[in-house]
């Protein structure tokens, strides 16, 4: 990059850019003369060389569009750092510059403020589905941490507004809409009222070209009329201010289109039925005078019935006060007539610092969220009023919403969520089938763990496996009451499933050993000792003795007494039925099966974990399969004797044999990696047990790691898994895990 030439006495004239520069300049000196305009000249040269050569679509050089974007902002008299991030604010968007520049040259108080408006750009409000636009303004309030962000993205926004012109009709639209939509209706709660009607008035054209077309051509052919008669009414309403010793000015006004639009789409209406497409406002000096300015109308004008509002008694939740009233004018015209005192103006115009006041003793103010908007409001108040640059500011942090976080759908569907929520909260959040079948998540592209906490305006895709199940471990990880109950709902289902199966078994088996079959029985003889139990179904009873709460044997007996007598002689002794913990994986251990049945849910007793060759015995447990012991097990020797919970199990042929395998992959982050990853995986035959995408801890760049545990029969099978997986184009390493 070249050497910028500073010096004024090097160039031969200055450009149109410098020239507007230089107005810009005497502005802030005359708006804020004690200011030191140093860092706004250096910002202006750091942006020039930055955006040389960069143009407008309007043909304008690039650089006249932060100079505008500052001139509202020394129009609102904004402190020095905000005027440089007005000027800088699209350098790190638009040019190769990084933010970490800009703080060594500016300050990091600069660099927080351009990182915060970069931010902002590049959320695609629009892009967000309908009917959520409240939605929206939220989360863009709960992106900004600096009040001085949104002020300058305000300025931008109208800059590009006035030069929308310049754009192809689709942007048009696009950038109009959104505008209307969420940027005016911000402008319009944090008080900025003259930003908002000119938001309005410009998207208006672009919104609904011909409505609007339609009504600026109507509005402005009576435009001369209206003023006439409108000047008439002034005219007579300060005569009479006059006579009853009222202070006050008057001012009036022919509505703007854009909130005649709204009020004729509202209502339903025709333009002649709006009332206050006249209106004239009376602005004095206290209450007792507004009151009395009413009786002054009233008394010269007929009221038109139920057209008469005291929001003074009774303010707006924005804190709006007024008299309102239409009355049927001159020659049969309707106007509309404001009253308030120039307190009730300030704040209606400007959104003055009016929280304060208003706290105590009024409830006007809404809820927290209502108090923080206009405690935001009043900081802009503040920030203009205050000459000089201040520490105050300075280490000012925002949180408007510290409960919520605002996260988008990949299709721009926005998800809240509460503070600190996880990847897995998001995906409940979208469905519970997202969230059952969640195995990973990417944000803003780049693969997270699922622990991740989540942040404002991040896009959030869930990676999803088919008939995955949630772990028990996310119940320790997720935010929402949502997620946490389809999680234990879904873990209580399948560990209920398991339980009937193994209930099953056991009772058939049992049976069995008693010389007995279940086929002998009927239905209604089944379901009638399950109703001894408590129970209305079969499956109920199932469950119970797959949790263990009742023993086989004595269902049998109560089936049939005789049963007894059959009974074989005196059984070993038995353990009590194994608490252990099921993430051993029951049905992972194939090696072993129930003889004579091989789907019964079974795992290696931690105790004595036998292995191939040993005499073992299971045992049933509550509700976690079959307990795998070794005959010489002190448990199985010296513990509870309830034969009836044995089973006889066996090790199964060396071919059936399968064996956990861990791996670590270790590949690019990109799109496809894990659907390419298990299609290899399924056409090696390897049974995919559980599968987890996170980001590689060891290294800053794009790269994940893919966790996952697979079943294979033999070494070979392992090692051509391998190498396919080595294969995969992206994939890193894969490595063994122990
Ligand atoms: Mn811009």
């Amino acid at each position: 990059m070249e050497v910028p030439s500073v010096a004024v006495s090097d160039t031969p004239a200055p450009s149109p850019a410098d020239l507007e520069f230089q107005k810009l300049l005497e502005a802030v000196q005359k708006l804020r003369p004690s200011e030191d305009t140093a860092p706004l000249v250096k910002a202006y040269e750091f942006a020039k060389r930055l955006h040389e050569g960069q143009f407008r679509k309007s043909g304008e050089p690039y650089l006249m569009h932060p100079i505008a974007v500052c001139e509202t902002l020394a129009d609102a008299q904004m402190d020095m750092v905000c005027l440089c991030t007005g000027m800088l604010h699209d350098v790190v968007e638009d040019t190769p510059t990084q933010i970490e520049e800009i703080a060594k040259e500016f300050g990091p108080e600069v660099a927080r403020c351009v990182d915060g408006v970069t931010k902002l750009s590049k959320v695609d409000f629009y892009s967000v589905e309908q009917r959520q636009a409240e939605s929206v303004r939220k989360m863009l309030l709960a992106m900004v941490t600096d009040i001085r962000v949104i002020l300058v993205k305000f300025a931008d926004r109208l800059h590009n507004m006035r030069t929308l012109y310049a754009l192809s009709p689709e942007k048009q639209k696009r950038i109009a809409t959104e505008t209307i939509e969420i940027y005016a209706p911000l402008a319009h709660r944090l008080g900025m009222g003259k930003i908002r009607a000119e938001l309005e008035d410009l998207a208006f054209r672009y919104v609904d070209p011909e409505a609007s077309e339609e009504l600026i051509r109507e509005i402005e052919s009576k435009r001369a009329a209206n003023e006439q008669y409108l000047a008439e009414v002034v005219r007579v309403v300060e005569a009479g201010l006059r006579r009853e010793q009222i202070p006050a000015r008057v001012q009036s006004r022919v509505k703007r289109a854009y909130s005649v639009y709204l009020k004729l789409k509202r209502q339903k209406i025709g333009i002649d039925q709006v009332y206050d497409l006249l209106a004239v406002r009376i602005i004095t000096d206290s209450v007792k005078h507004c009151y009395a300015a009413l009786g002054v109308i009233h008394n010269e004008w007929h009221p038109i019935p139920g057209r008469i509002k005291d929001f003074i008694a009774i303010p707006r939740p924005n804190l709006y006060q007024s008299l309102h009233t239409s009355v049927i004018g001159p020659g049969g015209l309707n106007v509309e007539i404001q009253i308030r005192t120039e307190e009730m103006h300030r704040i209606a115009e400007e959104g003055i610092a009016a929280h304060w006041k208003y706290k105590e003793g009024r409830s006007g103010a809404g809820g927290a969220e209502e108090q923080r908007i206009a405690w935001l409001r009043s900081l802009v108040e503040w920030q203009r009023d205050m000459r000089d640059s201040s520490e105050f500011m300075s280490t000012l942090k925002i949180d408007l919403y510290p409960e919520e976080v605002y996260t988008f759908t990949p299709q721009g569907k926005v998800i809240v969520l509460p503070r600190d929520a996880t990847p897995i909260d998001f995906a409940y959040e979208v469905h519970s089938n997202v969230g059952n079948e969640c195995v990973g998540a990417k944000v803003n592209g780049r693969i997270v763990p699922l622990k991740y906490q989540l942040k404002n305006g991040d896009v959030v895709e869930i990676l999803r496996q088919n008939g995955h199940l949630p772990s028990k471990d996310w119940l320790a990880v997720v935010k929402t009451s949502k997620a946490r109950n389809k999680i234990k709902h879904v873990i209580n289902t399948t560990e209920r499933a398991k339980a009937i199966e193994i209930g099953e078994k056991y009772l058939e088996r049992e049976a069995r050993r008693l010389g007995a079959s279940l086929s002998r029985f009927g239905k209604a003889e089944l379901e009638a000792v399950a109703n001894e139990y408590g129970f209305t179904k079969m499956e109920d009873l199932h469950a119970a003795l797959g949790y263990g709460k009742y023993s086989a044997r004595q269902v049998l007996l109560k089936l049939n007494p005789e049963l007894e007598r059959s009974e074989p002689q005196q059984e070993p002794p038995a353990p009590k039925p194994h608490q252990q913990s099921s993430q051993a994986g029951a049905s992972d251990d194939l090696t072993i099966k129930v003889s004579g049945a091989d789907d019964l849910l079974l795992y290696r007793a931690k105790c004595c974990n036998p292995i191939r060759g040993d005499a073992i015995v299971g045992f049933v447990t509550r509700g976690k399969g079959i307990a795998v012991h070794s005959v010489n097990c002190t448990n199985v020797t010296n513990l509870m004797y309830e034969p009836e919970r044995r089973i006889e199990v066996e090790w199964a042929r060396a071919a059936q044999e399968s064996f956990a395998v861990k791996m670590m992959i270790y590949t690019d982050d990109r799109p496809g990696m894990l659907s390419n990853v298990t299609t290899v995986l399924y056409d090696e035959n390897a049974n995919i047990k559980t599968l987890e995408a996170r980001p590689d801890p060891t290294r800053q760049d794009d790269s994940a790691v893919i966790d996952t545990t697979i079943e294979v029969k033999d070494k070979k099978q392992l090692d051509r898994i391998l190498s396919a997986v080595r294969r995969i184009s992206g994939v890193r390493d894969v490595e063994r895990a122990s």
